[in-house]
């Protein structure tokens, strides 16, 4: 390590708790144990500061696609600091890695992206978003489709219109979010929201009528917008019945409203294909994304936008009031271009398509004997397992533990301790690891899941929850 970063973990924990901040943390309750210090990190792997070997089933946080340590990402990087570290597009000026970028990603996008917006996150991402959605209907005459509907649960950045297009209930109670304009629908989550004896199929219907239900309730002609990820990622990786994106497809058609597809944690192959509406079947008229777009190595997102925006937009828009210092960072533009161009190199999106994202899905669906997991499903390489009181039998249907007991949390704890990142939302344990896998660490990974469950289980037994 270079000097400056010479500490023993309990100074590095010191100095943490003294000055930073963390995202979406109890500070003092994190002072109180003192954060884990990750110092390296290689393919698919984390070592902390005490030398312990961690299996990042998270991919970082959903964004790092290929894997650590990819020097081609590293080269690529390096070049670009030494040759433009930094120019902006404001000036009437673009650089060199910022067009070619805007150039592939014209091809790899479905059809109709010829245009791109670059933004520094995924969260500036959907910022644009709402911006762009109302100078569109603005642009045509329409101001009064004013209002975006999103859903309940939804994750789609931590700003102020990130947070207000989200769902979740306690970001929402901070702040006084969401901003005007923004109403929510329940989210397509059968677990919640079924009913006994519907089908999968019959569910998936259903739940996208809430969408035409809250159109007719808004007014048809007041309604901009419908936003939703393909796979809802940080909500717990809930994905949707097959009936539910092409009924909302049909819905936004009927009603004219744009569709808005955010594909930050579903863009660039996490569900075995390019983007997240490929898999699922629908054509929306924005596409926000960020972290897979450079595995997270340096930040960058945006929004990709489609003719029937971009043609108002450029023909009847004038100047566009809208941009951030970075939007189009020559050096993160550099390091997206040299990732893509590995993830095509090495077929990837096709590999997570025909081989890992099958092959996690039958370990997933092995691991339904355990007992408690309550459902596994997976979508490409993002899974999620639902820990349960008793399983189903029958008729009857599995039993749930009680919120306050955070079963999520205490298996979580387990991984930690046992050398696996995995991410408890309530009471479903997810993952998304880097795309790089293969089957024999997928086969790694399901060995610590199982020990990992294995541990819970016994924990639960003694304080008698199960
Ligand atoms: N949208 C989705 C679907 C996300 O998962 C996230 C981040 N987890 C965001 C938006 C926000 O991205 P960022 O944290 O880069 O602002």
């Amino acid at each position: 390590m270079t000097p400056q970063f010479e500490h023993s973990t309990a100074e590095w924990q010191a100095l943490d708790s003294a000055h930073f901040l963390h995202p979406f943390t109890d500070h003092q309750a994190l002072a109180a144990k003192g954060a884990r210090i990750i110092t390296r990190a290689d393919n698919i792997y984390l070592r902390d500061s005490e030398g312990h070997q961690i299996l990042d089933a998270m991919s970082g946080l959903w964004c790092v696609n290929v894997g650590y340590g990819q020097r081609d990402l590293i080269d690529a990087a390096t070049r670009q600091l030494e040759t433009l570290p930094f120019y902006n597009a404001f000036f009437q000026t673009a650089t060199p890695p910022a067009i070619a970028l805007a150039h592939k990603l014209s091809q790899i996008s479905p059809p109709g992206f010829e245009h791109v917006f670059f933004t520094g996150s995924g969260s500036e991402g959907n910022d644009t978003v709402v911006r762009l959605v109302r100078r569109y209907w603005d642009l045509m005459g329409q101001p009064q489709r004013h209002t975006l509907i999103s859903r309940f649960n939804a994750y789609h950045g931590s700003t102020m219109a990130g947070a207000s297009l989200g769902g979740m209930s306690d970001m929402h109670a901070q702040g006084g979010l969401p901003i005007p304009g923004i109403v929510h629908i329940d989210q397509p989550y059968q677990v919640q929201h079924g009913l006994p004896g519907e089908s999968r199929d019959d569910f998936g219907r259903r739940a996208a009528s809430w969408l035409e239900a809250k159109i007719l309730e808004v007014g048809a002609d007041q309604v901009a917008a419908f936003i939703g990820e393909p796979v809802q990622g940080a909500g717990g990786v809930i994905i949707p019945p097959e009936t539910y994106w092409p009924e909302i497809q049909r819905i936004c058609d009927r009603y004219g409203i744009l569709l808005l597809s955010d594909e930050v944690i579903c863009g660039f192959g996490r569900t075995g294909h390019w983007f997240g509406c490929e898999r699922f079947g629908f054509r929306p008229d924005l596409i926000t994304f960020a972290k897979g777009i450079t595995s997270g190595y340096i930040p960058l997102g945006g929004v990709l936008v489609g003719e029937r925006i971009a043609k108002v937009l450029i023909e009847q828009g004038g100047e566009f009031s809208h941009g951030y210092t970075y939007s189009g960072h020559p050096v993160a533009c550099a390091v997206a271009l040299a990732n893509l161009a590995l993830i095509e190199r090495e077929g990837l999106v096709q590999r997570v398509h025909n081989d890992t994202g099958p092959y996690l899905a039958s370990c997933f669906a092995a691991l339904q004997d355990h007992s408690l997991v309550g459902d596994a499903e997976t979508c490409g390489l993002m899974g999620a397992l639902r820990l349960v009181r008793r399983k189903a039998s029958g008729a009857t249907a599995a039993e749930a533990f009680a919120p306050e007991q955070s079963v999520g949390m205490l298996c979580r704890g387990h991984c930690f301790a046992n050398g696996l990142i995995m991410r408890a939302v309530g009471d479903r344990m997810i993952i998304a690891p880097p795309l790089v896998m293969t089957r024999a660490q997928i086969d790694e990974m399901m060995g610590l899941i199982r020990r990992c469950l294995d541990l819970s289980w016994a924990d639960l037994q003694q304080r008698g929850w199960v």
